[in-house]
């Protein structure tokens, strides 16, 4: 079986993406099992950007074909913040609590109807030879008064999904990996996965 490495440390997003390739012959592995490899520094102005940076970097370095998600948040009234730089969105990467605080504050007193967002994520797969592929997915929703639930991980308590009533924590797994931003873009790259399975 040939081995596809996530681009990824975050257990949130492996989770996510293992689930979306469970029934594929595939060995999926994530940099949590090569902790050798340098973090990719995410540098680039757009999601896609970053995603193509990660996924060839480390499809170089481990001469493995590699997928990355690149992915965050992008709220209206802060003009598309905190997008890129979700992760590290009040100062220290990876700050959950710290990242959701920030974004309740700039939205405090701002009306349901000016608390849009969505979710996007970009996807890159590489191989090491150069060979490169993308896509993208987005959910659309609105920020939350108050966090909400305790699934799934990052912003997912604060994104307000109307159509369901519930916030992305408060929906069983199972429905946010058929409705989210990742499960979009993921089954793009089934779907390029099904038909190019003669090319691994
Ligand atoms: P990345 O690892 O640089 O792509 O950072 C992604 C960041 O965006 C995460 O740390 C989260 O803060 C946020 N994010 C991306 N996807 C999701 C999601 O599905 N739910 C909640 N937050 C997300």
């Amino acid at each position: 079986m040939p081995r596809l490495v996530l681009a990824s440390r975050n257990k949130g997003k492996i989770k996510e993406l293992q689930s979306f390739l469970a029934d594929l012959p595939w060995q999926v592995v994530s940099l949590l099992d090569y902790p050798e490899i340098p973090e990719v520094e995410e540098d680039g102005a757009t999601f896609e950007e970053n995603a193509i940076k990660k996924a060839t970097e480390v499809a170089q370095k481990l001469g493995l074909w590699t997928l990355a998600d690149d992915s965050g948040l992008e709220v209206d009234y802060l003009h598309g913040a905190p997008g890129v730089f979700s992760a590290r969105f009040a100062g220290v990467h990876g700050d959950n609590e710290k990242n959701k605080e920030k974004l309740l504050q700039l939205l405090t007193g701002v009306p349901w109807d000016q608390r849009t967002a969505r979710f996007r994520a970009a996807l890159a797969f590489a191989s090491p030879d150069g060979q490169l592929w993308t896509t993208e997915g987005e959910c659309t929703g609105l920020i939350a008064l108050q966090p909400q639930g305790e699934g799934g991980f990052g912003y997912d308590p604060l994104f307000y999904l109307p159509e369901w009533g519930l916030t992305m924590a408060e929906l069983p797994e199972e429905v946010k990996n058929r409705i989210s931003h990742r499960a979009v873009a993921m089954g793009k790259f089934r779907a390029y996965l099904e038909k190019n399975a003669g090319r691994f």
